[in-house]
């Protein structure tokens, strides 16, 4: 039952959330769960298909445009839309919002890779037919999206002709009042061709700036006696079916796409072979679920004692890999290939809040996600002399093909720790992995440019390495010195860049010397990033023995969170930018972050004294918080609140608590609930000193159970009240750590601890 969501809900507002909630993709294509047939005449509806990283170029307009701030940005382009189908019962067009519906219901199949909606209709002249509409999006052929729609006589025995289109006149959804979501540019696609040759029906467009083409190729099965006719429009091809309903019919609709960023030369050549992929339906079916059976394999997390949460955390590990790029170009969005929100950029979320589950899951999904950075390393190169460094690389804060797509810099290009957090992913997959050629390929570079940056926009000072004028992860606090979480990550970063020179030392001396050569690269610089590694400044203040965010974090007042209206959250949506910041409130988890993903760097007294801090001054505005607040609350003992917080973030796309689920899915959150259980409850750790887990079993729970993938090994660990139980299903004997204890894992033995 938690393999499958359903929904019976027809209103406005459930419906576009539904659109989201329902989308399929696969990591290159994206479609939102519109109907078909469309909807009431009043209803909104945001009706859109994604290519990953199909993108126009729009200008960014400015009352005052100062030096370096970006003239242009990237926009994800809503592309052809392949999705309309209208049934006709002798001329009476099927609408759920018209007639009678004795049954509605539509579910998403986590398990087997496809959506469908089971409808018993009645006309309003008292004419009745089952539909079942079925559609999948293909992980196995990624130009692939194919509608199967079922057509089952109940009292209606008649005509039923079906208009399908492949409609090339599309544009984006914009809200002028929400900065999370676009307020211009709609149309950016031009049809460049639409025809019908053969009975495939193709349109190829072509966005107004970036000239990025993409082709839509569609193809029909009617499995009845039917005649068949397409009109070719000037921006879309119609085609028109007609058939007598007697028994069953099943009308196909298989639809291919193709760009240029991906497929180059010859879309539409290229969309038509990829038509003829699969001999049937069932046979895309089929490729879906052996697909996904070896994804859960891996990745599934089973919870005892709670089917809603088991829900929620499927739900949200299987649209992150429907969103994931898989290609250089590509990454995850901030609302993956669910929607327009944030317009399609790529942000930290990906390395701090999606790598890791793919990491521990399915490795080579976080290797493609690392090498898309290294694609746009020379961006970054680029955007650290526009912001007036010597050396290094800054990467862009949003983008999509690498440009900085920041218009507001104080909560955008300000954030330099993305060049830190871009560096501790390629850390971690080097712990997890021990992938020396990866490193001598991308990530020794990847250190070396990003350690290069802090040496250039930090100084020394006094004994001390200090980094002015950045801001954090918390966007309610912008432009300030030392931030904790950027220093420490910038620490970390600089304390590898070293660590990755002598790697290679050691492993690899030719690739070494070839980077050294391309980049530059000098040993005295190793030997200043070490230094500066050392004498980095993190702030502590003494007396509370908190970890202060900033050099002036303390200074500020506390909020009035108390005469705060409900309704003036998020804050963001309801006070100037400089209201927020001269005051102690934290939209996001910010230095609680840092204690996590750096956890030595202080005492535990500090983190949890820091955390008690924090959490009292913590909105949560954005859905990048709840989940590091789980996971370091189970880290300092509050088992309680960590639960809490583990609850917010599994389900906050399924009941919508942040409100703008219609605008796409909140990926960074959904990688988030992965890391609540495995990082939170689990305590798992991915080190230098090697695998450690100090598990907890919430009391809600009567078990939880997940696998993770650790250096080409397979470790299989479940949690009940009285035992720890791991298990080392593939690979060769290890040692990890448990409660601090060294455990050796043997191949098909299974061993029992404990619980604390
Ligand atoms: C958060 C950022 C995040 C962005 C995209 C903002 O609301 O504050 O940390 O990167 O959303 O998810």
């Amino acid at each position: 039952m938690t393999w499958t969501l359903t929904s019976n809900k027809l209103s406005q507002k459930d419906v576009l959330q539904d659109e989201s909630l329902f989308f399929l993709g696969n990591g290159f294509l994206g479609v939102r769960g519109n109907f078909e047939e469309g909807y009431a005449p009043d209803y909104t509806s945001i009706r859109g298909t994604y290519i990953n990283a199909f993108h126009d170029i729009t200008e960014v307009t400015y009352g005052e445009k100062l030096y370096g701030f970006p003239e242009t940005q990237q926009k994800l382009i809503n592309i052809i839309d392949a999705q309309e189908v209208t049934i006709y019962l002798d001329e009476e067009r099927f609408s759920l919002y018209e007639g009678e519906v004795l049954s509605f219901e539509r579910k998403l199949h986590m398990d087997k890779g496809f959506s469908e909606r089971i409808i018993h209709w009645r006309s309003p002249k008292g004419q009745e037919v089952k539909l079942h509409f079925k559609r999948l999006v293909s992980f196995t052929v990624r130009e692939i999206f194919a509608i199967q729609i079922t057509i089952e006589p109940v009292n209606f025995f008649g005509k039923v002709k079906i208009v399908s289109t492949v409609n090339g006149d599309v544009e984006n959804f914009t809200d002028p009042n929400d900065p999370r979501v676009a307020s211009g540019h709609a149309k950016r696609l031009k049809v460049l061709m639409a025809k019908e040759e053969n009975g495939i029906c193709t349109v190829k467009n072509e966005t107004y700036v970036s000239k990025l083409q993409t082709a839509c190729a569609t193809q029909y099965a009617v499995n009845t006696n039917h005649t068949a006719s397409h009109t070719v429009h000037s921006d879309c091809v119609e085609s028109h079916f007609t058939f007598e309903l007697s028994n069953t019919v099943t009308f196909t609709k298989w639809n291919a796409y193709t760009d240029t960023l991906r497929h180059g030369e010859e879309l539409v050549g290229k969309a038509t072979v990829a038509l003829q992929s699969f001999i049937s339906f069932e046979d895309a079916l089929s490729a879906q679920e052996a697909y996904l059976a070896d994804f859960w394999k891996n990745a599934d997390i089973t919870i005892e004692g709670d089917s809603d949460l088991q829900e929620g955390i499927r739900f949200n590990l299987y649209h992150l890999l429907q969103s994931t790029g898989r290609d250089p170009h590509s990454n995850i969005a901030a609302k993956g290939l669910s929607g327009e929100g944030y317009e399609g950029h790529y942000f930290w979320d990906t390395e701090i809040y999606m790598i890791p589950v793919f990491l521990m899951t399915k490795p080579e999904l976080a290797k493609d996600l690392l090498i898309y950075r290294y694609h746009i390393l020379d961006g970054a190169r680029a955007n650290a002399k526009i912001l007036g460094h010597k050396q290094g690389a800054l990467f862009p804060w949003r983008t999509i093909s690498g440009t900085e797509c920041s218009a507001f810099f104080p909560a955008g290009t300000a954030q330099y720790h993305i060049s830190a957090d871009i560096a501790y992913s390629y850390i971690q997959y080097y712990l997890v992995t021990q992938d020396i050629p990866f490193m001598a390929e991308y990530g020794a570079e990847m250190l070396f440019e990003t350690a290069r940056l802090w040496i250039d926009a930090g100084n020394f000072h006094k004994d001390k390495f200090v980094i002015n004028d950045v801001t954090g992860p918390d966007e309610y606090t912008c432009i300030v010195n030392n931030n904790y979480y950027t220093n420490v990550m910038a620490k970390h970063n600089l304390k590898w860049a070293a660590k990755a020179y002598q790697i290679l030392v050691e492993q690899d001396q030719d690739a070494l010397q070839a980077i050294m050569n391309k980049i530059n690269l000098s040993q005295d610089e190793v030997a200043q990033w070490q230094k500066a590694a050392e004498l980095m400044f993190l702030p502590y203040d003494a007396e509370l023995d908190v970890n202060p965010q900033d050099d002036s974090f303390f200074q500020k007042e506390v909020w009035d969170f108390d005469n705060t209206p409900k309704e003036k959250h998020p804050l963001l949506l309801h006070y100037h930018p400089l209201t927020l910041y001269r005051y102690q409130v934290c939209k996001q988890a910010d230095t609680v972050l840092g204690h996590f993903l750096l956890e030595d760097e202080q005492a535990m007294s500090t983190i949890k004294n820091s955390y008690d801090y924090y959490e009292n001054i913590t909105t949560h505005d954005s859905s990048l918080s709840h989940c590091v607040f789980s996971i370091m609350a189970s880290k300092v003992g509050y088992h309680d609140k960590a639960y809490q917080y583990f609850i917010e973030t599994a389900r906050l796309d399924l009941d919508n608590t942040h409100g703008n689920t219609k605008d796409g899915l909140h990926m960074a959150n959904m990688g988030g609930t992965w890391m609540a259980i495995v990082y939170g409850f689990a305590g798992l750790r991915a080190k230098e000193s090697g695998l450690s887990l100090a598990p907890i079993l919430p009391k809600q729970w009567t078990g939880y159970k997940f696998s993770i993938t650790y250096r080409n090994r397979q470790i299989a660990v479940a949690v009940n009240n009285s035992a720890i139980t791991l298990q080392l299903l593939e690979g060769e004997a290890v040692s990890i750590s448990v409660y601090n204890q060294s455990i050796d894992l043997i191949p098909g033995q299974e061993i029992g601890l404990p619980i604390q």
